[in-house]
């Protein structure tokens, strides 16, 4: 069994950011990624992503994007910076790990991986990000649909989609970019629970991005709380103009899957060939099970980041954990920071405890 001060759970932007913050504090981390190579998940998002936020908005801690840094990287971009970023950190990346299990006694933690190896450790941070559990709503009827269904997570590019009726559901960032894109090759409705909410991308020459940090809105904890709900779709005025061009149309969720069939709100009823269910993430933590961790929905349960029900654990990379920047590449940096401040802390206050 080998040993490390930190265990980092996960080696995307998440887990590096934080092993590069835990060096900061003199702490020796170990990262266990499952992946065969760096990037995270950047290289199983689909082939067009762009980044929302310009290269300035988009670096980890310690080092700058390169390259201008009012551009929009691409997708393999990222996954060259975070290659470049794990072979720069003065710590182990051990890739091709897979945690199975995680287990806490006697003030440490033991990690169990898949190759049978174990590591003990005092402080764990998880930061798996959301790639490996897509979240599959209950729609009426969408089991019994015969054409094709995936999720957002299996899109690649509009290659073998030509001439296909296709809805796509949710109203995010992910299920706009996918759904204009197949709207050049296919038939495509956008189907939506709410009404979409753009974002324009530039607001008086500066990117949307530069605002948030200038207000304080994007790191701040009142941010999240300030416009609860839906994410808002960042539009530099492409998605909005073709979605007013009805490629894709837009319209309300269906209210009936049935076979090959749709049966939309207004009663009318078509045929369609596949369903895109681009309906977000939610946090993978399978290895948390029977840590009393996770809450009955497999969610952490946390305060920033930083476990409510078991010591020395913590999350980065969850989805709002702090503010507005957490889960992106702006702001996983800050928010393990703050994790690692905690767990330093609650580690301080144990030890002096125990000392006395
Ligand atoms: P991931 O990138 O998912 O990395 C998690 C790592 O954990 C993976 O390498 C995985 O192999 C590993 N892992 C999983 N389970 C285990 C296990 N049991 N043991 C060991 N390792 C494990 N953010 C931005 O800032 N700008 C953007 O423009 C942007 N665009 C996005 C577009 C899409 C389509 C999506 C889905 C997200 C986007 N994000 C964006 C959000 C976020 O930056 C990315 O999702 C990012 O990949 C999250 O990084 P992460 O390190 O938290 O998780």
């Amino acid at each position: 069994m080998t040993s490390a001060d930190l265990v980092v759970i996960g080696g995307g932007q998440s887990g590096l950011a934080t092993a590069h913050v835990a060096l900061r504090r003199s702490l020796r981390p170990l990262v266990l990624d499952a992946s065969p190579g760096p990037g995270g998940s950047w290289p199983s998002y689909y082939d067009s992503l762009t980044l929302f936020s310009p290269a300035s908005f988009s670096a980890l801690p310690g080092r700058a994007f390169p390259g201008d840094p009012d551009r929009y990287p691409v997708r393999d971009e990222v996954v060259d910076y975070l290659a470049a970023y794990a072979a720069g950190l003065d710590a182990e990346v051990r890739f091709g790990a897979r945690v199975e299990r995680v287990t806490a006694d006697g003030g440490a933690f033991t990690v169990a991986v898949a190759d049978g190896s174990e590591v003990r450790a005092p402080a764990v941070v998880a930061a798996t990000g959301g790639f490996g559990t897509p979240y599959l709503p209950t729609l009426p009827g969408l089991e019994s649909f015969t054409g094709r269904v995936l999720h957002a997570a299996q899109y690649r590019n509009p290659d073998g989609f030509a001439g296909a009726r296709v809805v796509v559901v949710g109203g995010g960032n992910s299920a706009v970019q996918i759904a204009v894109e197949l709207a050049g090759v296919a038939n495509v409705s956008l189907a939506t629970r709410r009404p979409l909410r753009f974002q324009r991308q530039r607001i008086l020459g500066r990117d949307f991005h530069w605002w948030l940090t200038r207000t304080g809105l994007d790191t701040s904890s009142w941010g999240p709380r300030l416009v609860a709900g839906a994410v808002p779709v960042i539009d530099d005025g492409r998605y909005r103009a073709a979605i007013r061009a009805g490629r894709p149309d837009h319209r309300p969720l269906f209210a009936q899957v049935d076979g090959d069939r749709v049966w939309w709100a207004d009663g009318t009823v078509e045929r369609v060939e596949v369903i895109v269910l681009a309906t977000g993430y939610r946090p993978d933590l399978p290895y948390l099970a029977g840590t009393g961790a996770l809450d009955g929905q497999g969610l952490p349960r946390h305060a920033g980041g930083v476990s409510a029900a078991v010591a020395g654990l913590g999350f980065v990379g969850v989805e709002r954990q702090r503010s507005f920047a957490s889960a992106t590449l702006r702001g996983v940096g800050r928010d393990a920071g703050f994790v690692l401040d905690g767990l330093l802390a609650r580690a301080g206050r144990h030890a002096a405890g125990s000392g006395r």
